[in-house]
């Protein structure tokens, strides 16, 4: 099938890399130019475990290309995808001008009958918004139409999430149009929900939001542990045995970031107020997310004292591991506010450290290991739970810093095994590890 994907970041290069090894033709298209000669020169955009392999084997089996000419690309294709960004505007809703601006471009370029995709993360009406876009833009009526199909990959596992999707999503008009799809999508072998434009729009929504409550549940949940002296960690092992509650999104620490949960449940937000809605339980979940890095900083400084002067190792500053993606990333807030409040900061990260220099100020001092970030430090602060340091040398590490203070923003560590080695430690909802 000729295929076309219009917005070549995380997820319209997944999706396009995957599809064209289904055996598909597929054209990438961006309107990123620096992005698409890159692509063209063999040189990925992002990091993505197994990404740079599938996309050379698909380009040159010939099956992949990457372009910026729309027109071009919509006038070959059956099935257009749009997987152009939509984030946040300050008030919260989401930014659809990209979708708006590849609607109106498929409008001008399309010549034949063509099925149009939104696979971007799109409030619920926004198939309707797409149709009318496209209709006032044609220049002569050709027949066309929308389809919703969210996308539910993850950074880190996108090409993984992509092959073996928990379910695949498809919002369609008729029955007639989810066909083109459920063909497309056939070979894996998934789970699939037909269902109405709208429903599907609101499903991506709907996941999201849940997503992160129970993420912020689970944070205030920790935050009473902190008080009450109890243990997070056995809490949520003892709710996640419930099959009706299960561990995944369990896990109590800095909260979540992100191109996605952060600006789809502010979206979701807007969304519910606009229809007359007021979403008070998910407005609770972002305030809870929102106080999570000053929580966190309040717990370094309650231990420390004035951060004034002090060396601050920062390990982990993409938002989760696994990704290079620093968006929303909590590392973010943490090392501004630890730099405000007067500290050196001292950072490292498995790969994100390229985009964290576009990202974080100045000052930061990068290392080239967490050794390296470590030495001569007054305290090592935990942000992202990469691999890599879960299974760190911790001795090594504690005789580098000046001194032996760790703050554990994901429970990477057990508390155990921190007091065995010589750390003074403090994590989430736990009791701290104070010194003998
Ligand atoms: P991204 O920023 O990585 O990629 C978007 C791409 O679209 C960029 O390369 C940009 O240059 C391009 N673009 C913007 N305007 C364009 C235009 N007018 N013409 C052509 N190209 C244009 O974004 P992403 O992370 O891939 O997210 C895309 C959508 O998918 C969003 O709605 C997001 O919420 C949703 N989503 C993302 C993820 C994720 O994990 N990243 C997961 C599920 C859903």
């Amino acid at each position: 099938m000729n295929i076309c994907v219009v917005g070549t970041g995380y997820v319209g290069l997944v999706t396009g890399a995957v599809f064209a090894d289904l055996g598909n033709d597929v054209v990438c298209v961006d309107n990123d130019t620096v992005k698409i000669s890159d692509l063209e020169a063999g040189r990925m955009p992002i990091y993505e475990p197994g990404l740079e392999e599938m996309v050379a084997r698909n380009v040159a089996d010939g099956r992949l290309t990457f372009t910026t000419d729309l027109t071009g690309t919509v006038r070959r294709s059956v099935i257009v995808f749009m997987t152009v960004g939509t984030p946040p505007k300050s008030d919260g809703q989401a930014d659809l001008t990209a979708v708006e601006d590849v609607a109106r471009g498929i409008a001008q370029a399309m010549e034949r009958y063509t099925v149009v995709v939104n696979k971007s993360t799109v409030p619920v009406g926004t198939g309707d918004f797409v149709r009318e876009v496209i209709e006032r833009h044609q220049a002569a009526p050709v027949p066309f139409d929308v389809v919703s199909n969210p996308e539910f990959l993850r950074e880190g596992s996108a090409i993984e999430d992509t092959l073996r999707p928990d379910r695949i999503v498809i919002g369609a008009p008729t029955q007639q149009v989810a066909m083109t799809l459920l063909e497309l999508y056939a070979p894996l072998e998934r789970p699939m929900i037909i269902t109405d434009v709208p429903s599907a729009e609101m499903i991506k929504y709907a996941s999201n939001a849940f997503l992160s409550t129970k993420i912020s549940f689970i944070n205030a949940i920790a935050n009473i542990c902190e008080l009450a002296g109890a243990d997070v960690t056995q809490v949520m092992k003892g709710m996640g045995l419930d099959p009706r509650i299960g561990s995944a999104f369990l896990s109590a620490g800095l909260g979540y970031g992100g191109s996605c949960f952060p600006k789809d449940t502010d979206s979701l937000v807007h969304t519910a107020a606009t229809l007359g809605y007021d979403f008070a339980l998910l407005r609770a979940v972002v305030d809870v997310n929102r106080d999570r890095a000053g929580h966190f900083v309040d717990l370094i400084v309650k231990a420390l004292g004035p951060l004034d002067g002090r060396v601050i190792a920062v390990l982990g500053l993409a938002f989760k591991p696994n990704t290079d993606d620093m968006r929303e990333a909590k590392s973010v807030e943490v090392v501004d506010r630890l730099l405000e409040l007067g500290a050196t900061v001292r950072v490292y990260d498995p790969v994100a450290m390229d985009h964290a220099r576009k990202t974080l100020p100045d000052t930061v001092l990068y290392c080239e290991s967490p050794y390296e970030a470590a030495g001569g430090a007054d305290a090592v602060a935990l942000v992202t739970e990469w691999n890599e340091f879960k299974f760190l040398n911790l001795e090594r590490l504690r005789g580098v810093m000046r001194r032996p203070v760790v703050f554990d923003g994901r429970n990477l560590w057990e508390p155990e095994r921190m007091r065995r080695l010589g750390f003074e430690y403090y994590s989430i909802g736990r009791k701290p590890v104070l010194p003998s």
